[in-house]
């Protein structure tokens, strides 16, 4: 019998997995279909940067305490597997083409919480940027640069994962839907797939955006929805840009082979995948606008994906209060792929009882209901 069970083969049961292996505890992972095909694998990896000694809100924690971690874990998992995951320190620029500048602006309000928080700016002179960045249209009224912007290639991470894991010994079981939920007293006693029980002494719920369904056959509301998001992917060479650029919710990601990443949508249409014309028309307009270079660019392909988007406003993390063997790590929304680091590192101390980096982000007392 395993130490301990994960269920859930995204980016965040993977990297529970390969901490929780590194201590020393054995671990299987049951994924209901392939691994890290599903958010984790559609993101576009942007890790942006942040400050754990000023943070003042949950998200500003997980990302300052990420930001922190990324390079020697990353480190880590390439050297161990010899898969280069993409991760590099690209740099990132936020900008609006058409903001009004009052101090109240979306714009505004972040760069200033950015500040707060001690992150590095490089600059925040338009003109300046536009020197820099020629390529980008000259319609830019407002801009800042953060040097500290890392990027991973989402689908090489969760390969060097996936290796990472089955070096440790993870048992790595694709296929297999956990459908029922075994209880005796408060402790979770099984987990059934089909026609299999798997059996560990602990067991961590990471599915996603379908942890609330799974968990709902055991009286408990977690509130977890799927919001859809749609890529582009583009090649253009050579590149026009090679840092990331942001305009509000929309943005680029150069990835250092020649592609360009135009993402994205945010659209609450169930759990479907589906690309539409609509929005796959609007993102390339938005890439040629802001980069004109883009207009020479190829189509390559495009995706979409589901974020698991907590309405709690931040992800369920920690032991599940009604239970004694039971703990939850999902609902990370459009931060996941950044959060998966310390993410695992907070799941280990709890399983292991070791002293918690950031408590409050473990506390679900209030947050999941019976
Ligand atoms: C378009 C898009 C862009 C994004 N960009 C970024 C970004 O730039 N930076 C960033 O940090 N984040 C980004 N994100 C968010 C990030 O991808 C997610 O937050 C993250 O992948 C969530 O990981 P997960 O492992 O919880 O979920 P998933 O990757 O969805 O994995 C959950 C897994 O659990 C499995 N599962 C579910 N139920 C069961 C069950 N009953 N039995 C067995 N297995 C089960 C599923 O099949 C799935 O494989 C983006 C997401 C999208 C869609």
């Amino acid at each position: 019998m395993p130490d301990v069970i994960v269920i859930g083969g995204g980016v965040i049961g993977l990297s529970i997995a390969w901490e929780l292996a590194g201590k020393g505890l054995s671990v299987r992972v049951l994924e209901q279909g392939a691994f890290g095909r599903e958010a984790s694998w559609a993101g576009a990896g942007m890790l942006p940067p942040g400050n754990l000694a000023n943070a003042k809100t949950a998200e500003a924690r997980l990302r300052g305490a990420a930001h922190a971690l990324w390079p020697d874990w990353s480190n880590e998992l390439t050297s161990r597997t010899g898969i280069d995951n993409g991760f590099i320190r690209c740099g990132g620029i936020e900008l609006r083409m058409d903001d009004a500048g009052g101090p109240q602006s979306s714009y505004q309000l972040e760069l200033a919480a950015l500040k707060s928080e001690g992150v590095t700016i490089e600059t925040e002179d338009v003109s300046e940027v536009r020197r820099r960045f020629p390529e980008i249209s000259a319609e830019i009224s407002s801009a800042y640069y953060l040097p500290d912007f890392h990027q991973v290639r989402n689908p090489r991470h969760l390969q060097a994962l996936l290796a990472g894991c089955a070096m440790r010994g993870v048992e790595l079981q694709a296929g297999c839907p956990v459908q029922q939920i075994q209880m005796k007293g408060e402790r979770i006693q099984a987990v059934q797939t089909g026609s299999d029980t798997h059996q560990g002494a602990e067991y961590v719920f990471a599915g996603g955006t379908w942890t609330g369904q799974l968990l709902s056959q055991l009286g408990l509301t977690v509130q977890i929805e799927p919001i859809k998001g749609q890529i582009v992917l583009l090649r253009a060479e050579p590149l026009p840009v090679r840092s990331v650029i942001q305009v509000g919710r929309q943005y680029l990601v150069p990835r250092a082979d020649g592609r360009m990443l135009v993402g994205s949508t945010e659209e609450r249409s169930g759990f479907d995948k589906r690309n539409t014309a609509g929005a796959v028309g609007e993102l390339i307009n938005f890439a040629q606008r802001l980069v004109p270079a883009l207009k020479r660019a190829t189509f390559e392909k495009c995706w979409a994906g589901l974020r698991p988007f907590s309405t709690r406003g931040r992800p369920y993390l920690g032991r599940l209060p009604q239970f004694a063997n039971a703990t939850i790590a999902a609902g990370h929304y459009r931060y996941g792929l950044q959060q998966s680091s310390i993410t695992a590192v907070l799941i280990r101390q709890v399983l292991l009882n070791q002293p918690v980096l950031l408590p409050d982000e473990l506390n679900l007392a209030d947050s999941v209901t019976e």
